[in-house]
């Protein structure tokens, strides 16, 4: 299985990624990872790649995706590999399908987990993090004994100004703006997988899984 996730921030993909490498044995990649894994390495695309973050400047999409497509190379990829956060536009899904048809390990399925705007508003906008220990919380989902406080240390719990419905339904924006596009492009190639992500995890896992065996078919 070679696969991406897509969806909308607030619908669980980080979740269900872990899920499904957990079950099917694969290598889980984000981005961010393969980048810091890049410049670990030491290996040929280090320098380019310091030289940007160095300058403070945005990562190129050639760089990114030559950097990603080289870390799906190595062994512990070769079995399936899920990609988590890329590709987020339309020339990053060409540059991907082009190398990865170069290596004879193009995509099996791209996995598009979707709520509606509301859905996900409520759910970010009930997060809360705990300023001393980090533990999560949600108002709904995964509520604190007390209300506001952490069940660790009582600490009083905050809310990411990012996490407000307003700073929400413009990522919601920019995120349709940007990956919309996406869905089109891989349902053309015939690989979407539609997953309703209203439902609760253990739900939309069971989802997938069957949905990923019958495409599998
Ligand atoms: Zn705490």
């Amino acid at each position: 299985m070679r696969l991406v996730i897509l969806g909308p921030p607030g619908v669980g993909k980080g979740t269900q990624a872990v899920r499904i490498v957990e079950r099917l044995g694969l290598c889980h990649l984000s981005t961010g990872e393969a980048l810091r894994d890049a410049i670990r390495s030491d290996g040929a695309n280090a320098k380019d790649l310091k030289a940007c973050l160095d300058a403070g400047q945005l990562v190129p999409d050639e760089l990114v995706a030559t950097i990603i497509v080289d870390r799906l190379d190595e062994p512990d990829c070769r079995r399936g590999y899920i990609l988590d956060g890329f590709p987020r536009t339309m020339s990053q899904a060409e540059m991907l399908e082009g190398l990865t048809r170069s290596l004879g390990n193009g995509l099996s399925a791209a996995l598009f987990i979707d709520a509606p705007d509301d859905v996900l508003i409520e759910r970010i906008g009930g997060r809360g993090t705990c300023p001393e220990c980090g533990r999560s919380y949600h108002h709904v989902f995964a509520p604190p004994a007390s209300v506001g406080k952490c069940d660790v240390d009582g600490a009083a719990l905050e809310h990411r100004a990012d996490d407000e419905p307003e700073a929400v339904r413009e990522r919601l924006r920019v995120y349709a703006e940007r990956t919309a596009p996406l869905l089109g492009f891989y349902r053309s190639r015939d690989i979407l997988v539609e997953i309703d992500g209203t439902a609760d995890v253990d739900a939309i896992e069971r989802q997938i899984a069957d949905r990923l065996e019958a495409h599998a078919r």
